[in-house]
C-alpha cells in the first residue's frame, strides 16, 4: 500500500477527492504502522536483531507519513478555499448579466418567477447547508491540521533524544500523551477549592511563565487524595483539557504490566520526552500502586522503576528553568512510600461531596434530560437526602432514577413508546433508587481519609 500511493497522488495531482482518498488511506497506515511499533520486543540475537531494524523502519515511514498527511491536508484545505472563491466570482458575474436588464419573455414570465422563487429557496437552503458543512469540515481539518502540525514537531523533537531509545519515545508520544479534549471544569460540580488550587498551580502559570517565576514558582508535585468516585481523575481530565501543556497520562499497571522489563527505560524516556515538549503535566492516577511503601518481597522490576521514577521526579524538582509539573491521584494516600510523598509538596483532599457540591452534580447530571421539571426544592431535598453519597453514587443514583419511568411501562409499550412521551423524573423517583443505590462509603473508612488530611494534608 505504501509503495501505491505516491503514484496515486502524482497522477491526481489536481483532484482534492483522490487527495481526500489518499488521506484516509495514509491515516489507516499511520494506525497499523503505530500498531507495529507498539509491540514490545525482548530478548536478543539474530531475530531481535531484525525486528528491531524493522521497527526503526517503521519509525522513519511513522515519520514521512504523518509529514505527507499534514502536507496533503494543507493542500485539500487550499484548494476548498480556492473552490469557494471561484463560487463566490462566478456569483458575482451572475449577479451582473442581472444587472444589463435583460428581460424573459412575458409568457414565460411567470413560470420562471415561481421557479425562480423555488430554485432561489433551494438554493439557499443548500447555500446554508453547504456553509454549514464546510466551515465544519475547515474547522475540523484545521483542528486535525493542528493536530498533526504538533504531532509532527513532537516526533522531530523527541527523535534525537540522547540516551533515549526511539522505539521508547514512540511509545510515549503515542499511548501516554493525552490529546484530551473532552471533560472541561463546567462539567465537574463543586470542588471549588480543589479547582481553584489546579488553576493557581497549572493554568495561571502556563498561561503567564513570566509571573510565576521565583518564589512564585507554582509547586513541581501535587497529589490529589480522597475517597473513591469523587473525581480525582475527573479533574486531572480536566486540566489535560484546559491547560495548554503536553498531558502525559501513565498509570503503574500500564509501566509494570504492559512493557515488561522495559517500565524502567520508559519512564526514563518520559521524564526526558517531558523535558523536551514542556510546559509539560505527568499524570499518574492511582499512583500508591507505582509509589507504594518499598516491601521486603517487592520484584526487582516494579522496585527499579519506582527508583527511576524518583530520580527523574528529583531532577524536575532541581531544576528551577524546568515547567513539569508532576500530578498524582490517589484513593490509598497512607501507602505512599515516604521519599515520595516528601516530593508531592501539595496535597489536596477531593473529598465527599458537600450538600451544595451534591445539588450541583445533581443539576449537571438533570441538565441533559429533555424532559425533567426538578424545582429548586427539589434539588434542595434531594441534595440533602444524599449524605454520604460519592460524586459517583450520585451518578449511579440518577441512572437508576432515569429508568423508573419506562419500567413503569409495559414490554409491548416500551417497543413503540416515543421517547417524548414518557414522564418525566420526580423526586420520588431518586427516593425509590435510594433503596438499591447506597452510599459506597462507610463512615468509618471516611474517618482514615480525615485523620490522614489533618497529618499531611497541605490545604
Ligand atoms: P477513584 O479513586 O476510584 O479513582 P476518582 O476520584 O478518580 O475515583 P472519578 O473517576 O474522577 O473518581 O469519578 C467517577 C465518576 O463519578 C465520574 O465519571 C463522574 O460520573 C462522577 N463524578 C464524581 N465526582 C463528580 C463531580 N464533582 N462532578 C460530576 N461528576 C462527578
Ligand atoms: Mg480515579
Amino acid at each position: 500500500m505504501w509503495r501505491s500511493l505516491p503514484f496515486l497522488l502524482i497522477q491526481n495531482n489536481n483532484c482534492t477527492k483522490d487527495e481526500e482518498k489518499a488521506l484516509t488511506e495514509y491515516a489507516k497506515g499511520v494506525k497499523e504502522l503505530e500498531k507495529g511499533i507498539g509491540i514490545c520486543l525482548v530478548g536478543s540475537g539474530q531475530e531481535y536483531d531484525r525486528a528491531r531494524k524493522l521497527q526503526d523502519k517503521m519509525n522513519s515511514n511513522l515519520s514521512h507519513a504523518k509529514g505527507r498527511i499534514q502536507a496533503l491536508t494543507k493542500s485539500i484545505e487550499e484548494k476548498k478555499e480556492q473552490q469557494t472563491k471561484d463560487n463566490r466570482n462566478s456569483r458575482s458575474s451572475q449577479n451582473g448579466n442581472k444587472a444589463t436588464g435583460i428581460k424573459a419573455p412575458p409568457q414565460l414570465k411567470k413560470n420562471v418567477t415561481r421557479s425562480n422563487s423555488f430554485s432561489r429557496i433551494l438554493h439557499d437552503k443548500s447555500k446554508k447547508d453547504s456553509q454549514y458543512k464546510s466551515t465544519k469540515v475547515s474547522q475540523q481539518i484545521s483542528n486535525k491540521n493542528k493536530d498533526e502540525e504538533m504531532a509532527v514537531n513532537q516526533v522531530n523533537k523527541v527523535s534525537h533524544l540522547k540516551n533515549v531509545d526511539s522505539k521508547h519515545a514512540n511509545l510515549i508520544l503515542n499511548e501516554i500523551i493525552e490529546k484530551g479534549r473532552g471533560v472541561s471544569f463546567d462539567d465537574i460540580g463543586g470542588m471549588n477549592n480543589a479547582k481553584q488550587i489546579l488553576e493557581e498551580i497549572v493554568i495561571l502559570p502556563a498561561l503567564r511563565p513570566e509571573l510565576f517565576t521565583g518564589l512564585r514558582a507554582p509547586a513541581r508535585g501535587l497529589l490529589l487524595f480522597g475517597p473513591p468516585g469523587n473525581g480525582k481523575t475527573l479533574l486531572a481530565k480536566a486540566v489535560a483539557t484546559q491547560a495548554k501543556a503536553t498531558f502525559f497520562n501513565i498509570s503503574a499497571a500500564t509501566l509494570t504490566s504492559k512493557w515488561v522489563g522495559e517500565g524502567e527505560k520508559m519512564v526514563k524516556a518520559m521524564f526526558a520526552t517531558a523535558r523536551e515538549l514542556q510546559p509539560s503535566i505527568v499524570f499518574i492516577d492511582e499512583v500508591d500502586s507505582l509509589l507504594c511503601e518499598r516491601k521486603e518481597n517487592e520484584n526487582e522490576a516494579t522496585r527499579r522503576i519506582k527508583t527511576e521514577f524518583l530520580v527523574g521526579f528529583d531532577g524536575v524538582i532541581s531544576d528551577a528553568s524546568e515547567r513539569i509539573l508532576i500530578m498524582g491521584a490517589t484513593n490509598r494516600p497512607w501507602e505512599l512510600d515516604d521519599a515520595a510523598l516528601r516530593r508531592f509538596v501539595k496535597r489536596v483532599q477531593v473529598p465527599l461531596p458537600d450538600v451544595n457540591t451534591r445539588k450541583d452534580i445533581l443539576k449537571k447530571l438533570l441538565s441533559k434530560e429533555s424532559n425533567c421539571c426538578f424545582t429548586e426544592k427539589d434539588y434542595n431535598d434531594l441534595a440533602r437526602i444524599t449524605e454520604n453519597y460519592s460524586g459517583s453514587d450520585i451518578a449511579a443514583l440518577a441512572r437508576d432514577a432515569a429508568l423508573m419511568p419506562v419500567r413503569e411501562l409495559k414490554v409491548e409499550q416500551i417497543k413503540t413508546v416515543d421517547p417524548s412521551k414518557v414522564r418525566g423524573l420526580k423526586l420520588n423517583d431518586f427516593i425509590s433508587a435510594m433503596k438499591t443505590i447506597r452510599p459506597s462509603m462507610s463512615v468509618e473508612s471516611l474517618s482514615k481519609f480525615e485523620e490522614w488530611n489533618s497529618k499531611f494534608g497541605v490545604i
